[in-house]
């Protein structure tokens, strides 16, 4: 469904993105067995091939996030970016780290769909500009946990960083924040943005009084 003009959410587990432009860009990829999902909504509904994909991002390494990313780049062609510090988990240097019976369930996953490890084509920076998005490092959730901010819309995809409970804003479930001090650092740095839709990972897309939201978090992060 379109969540903002040119802006279309595919939903399994996870959210993907399909961010139309000169070229299309599409964030995260979900869990293994979705690309048919994103390839026939790209098809069917936006009238687009597959190879229109010109840039995959990744906003961080976790499972349901590139789950069928290696099928997506094999069927578009499309480069990867991830940012740097996810980089080698996403192309199996590093293992996933977690809680036991989730890295069961994603070997299980792994052998199943026999999903590949990835190389990156491009390892993300802060600060670096990948179409008409900003990439602003958030670790905490993970190392290489990006937002992807565009000044021109006013629109943000905060990965797993940012969740929609009841209507407002939290962070990720404590039991998937490693690193709490560095993540409230890494929000810290979204307050001053000019934001009108939030767009996460796995909740809703937000999209009233979205800068009102964050700030009213970031605030309650310092108590
Ligand atoms: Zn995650
Ligand atoms: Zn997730």
């Amino acid at each position: 469904m379109e969540v903002y003009p040119g802006i279309h959410e595919i939903s399994r587990v996870s959210n993907s993105y399909l961010v139309m432009g000169d070229e299309i860009m599409l964030i995260d990829t979900g869990m293994p067995g979705n690309s048919g999902k994103i390839i026939g909504y790209l098809k069917n509904t936006l009238k687009h091939d597959s190879q229109d994909i010109k840039t995959i991002v990744i906003t961080h390494h976790h499972f349901d996030h590139v789950g069928s990313l290696d099928r997506l780049k094999e069927i578009t062609g499309a480069r990867v970016g991830v940012h740097r510090a996810d980089a080698d988990y996403v192309s199996g240097k590093k293992e996933q780290e977690g809680p036991a019976f989730m890295r069961i369930i994603i070997g299980l996953l792994k052998l199943i769909y026999r999903t590949k490890p990835v190389e990156a084509d491009i390892l993300l920076e802060d600060g670096d500009e990948i179409d008409d998005y900003q990439v602003i490092h958030t670790p905490g959730h993970t190392p290489g946990s990006i937002c992807l901010y565009s000044p021109k819309n006013k629109v943000i995809f905060v990965g797993d960083n940012l969740r929609c409970s009841k209507g407002k804003i939290d962070g990720p479930d404590p039991r998937l924040l490693p690193e709490p001090e560095q993540f409230k650092e890494s929000i810290k740095k979204l307050a001053d943005l000019d934001i009108e839709v939030i767009l996460s990972g796995h909740s809703p897309p937000i999209t009233t009084a979205a800068s009102e939201k964050l700030k009213e978090y970031i605030e309650s992060l310092k108590s």
